[in-house]
């Protein structure tokens, strides 16, 4: 009994070692049980056996087999004609495992989820199922959130181009606070309006979390977090560095008389966005060809169906090129430098040479101008 305290108000009568288990049979030891009502009773209508499960002993695990009483309720007032003995500290309406094993499958359930913590609990004597360890940690009180001074607050995707999903964190603790379906500045607008002693918002530059976090929390400040504020600026530097490229003098090309040092190559680079056109075209014609449906294809590359439908219905890649170029406002800053490369026949790549046809740009001798 030192050892299993929480065994103290049994009486174990027998222990039986299995191939897989420990068995021990029990039965209470006090003479009566005490209903719901508050009622004691010492008049038992019958008997049964319950089963608990309990914590491995030895790499074993352990059984403990209850034998409980049923007993009549003699407060004529109370709804219930009998009642079913209850431990405290041992057992609950139902529960199947000693509140010592379920603390321990709870961990693990934290730790690893649901199949690596059924493995893991295996290998130490306990068998359990994913969806039971997933259960305990669902049943679990939501932590408090307590006092937050400064939040952050910022989307992620639940299915990227598709589905979003916010949340919320404590910068200072760097911890999750509360997590919601969609982007909508109401709801942040709501959570704010239980938390007025948030002093900072940080988040990014979308209009929706601006105006929630205004209407929620009025006397806090909001502030750019230093990711979007690296993510904005990087965007801007390349914006700008791909406008004056025509301008950028190349490197002088190094004396070949230092034999042992590799060459530096200088690739003709292409813009990325041009790039990725090519690369998506290529790889939907692809899924396409092979019988895949656009929603299929939209799913496996991680692109709206919108998208995707543009893909296929552009012959070439150089159609969706020349869509693009149509958008004066994405490609205004690069003019100067499409003009260079076009003329430069760079645009006509022989990959696609074979597969034109109703293009808008058609095919083109290289040399040829290009008006924009
Ligand atoms: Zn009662």
């Amino acid at each position: 009994m030192e050892l299993f305290p929480y065994l103290s108000a049994l009486l174990i009568e027998e222990v039986e070692r299995r191939p897989d288990k420990v068995v021990l049979r029990t039965r209470v030891r006090a003479a009566s049980g005490s209903c719901r009502c508050g009622q004691s009773s010492a008049r038992v209508h019958g008997r049964y056996v319950r089963k608990l499960r309990d914590v491995a002993v030895g790499g074993l695990g352990v059984v403990i087999e209850l034998r409980i009483r049923r007993f009549r309720c003699e407060n004529t007032a109370c709804t219930a004609v009998t009642f079913a003995e209850q431990i405290v500290g041992l057992t609950t309406p139902h529960s199947r495992q000693t509140p010592l094993l379920r603390g321990v499958l709870t961990r693990i359930g934290l730790a690893l989820a649901g199949r690596a913590g059924a493995r893991l609990a295996s290998a130490v004597g306990i068998t359990v199922g994913k969806d039971t360890l997933l259960r305990l940690v669902r049943a679990l009180p939501e932590p408090e959130v307590g006092e937050v001074e400064v939040l952050g607050v910022d989307d992620f995707a639940f299915r990227k181009g598709r589905h979003y999903g916010t949340v919320l964190i404590d910068m200072a603790t760097h911890r999750p606070l509360h997590l919601y379906e969609g982007r909508e500045g109401e709801d942040l607008a709501a959570w704010l309006r239980d938390h007025p002693e948030v002093q900072v918002i940080c988040r990014d530059r979308s209009s929706g979390y601006a105006e929630g976090a205004r209407i929620g929390a009025p006397q806090a400040e909001q502030v750019a977090d230093r990711y979007h504020l690296w993510a904005n600026l990087g965007q801007a530097v390349e914006k700008t560095v791909n406008a004056h490229r025509s301008r950028l003098a190349e490197p002088p090309s190094e004396p070949a008389d230092t034999p042992d040092e590799p060459q530096v190559v200088q690739l003709p680079t292409e813009l990325k966005i041009v790039t990725r056109l090519r690369e998506q075209h290529a790889a939907d014609h692809e899924l396409w060809q092979q019988g895949m449906s656009k929603a299929g294809i939209g799913r496996k590359l991680g692109l709206h169906q919108a998208t995707v439908r543009k893909l296929v219905n552009a012959p070439s890649a150089d159609d969706l090129v020349a869509k693009s170029l149509q958008r004066a406002h994405v490609v205004d800053p690069y003019v100067g430098y499409l003009h260079r490369r076009w003329n430069d026949g760079v645009s006509n790549p022989g990959r696609f040479a074979g597969r034109r046809g109703g293009g808008k740009m058609g095919p083109r001798p290289s040399g040829t101008p290009m008006h924009l």
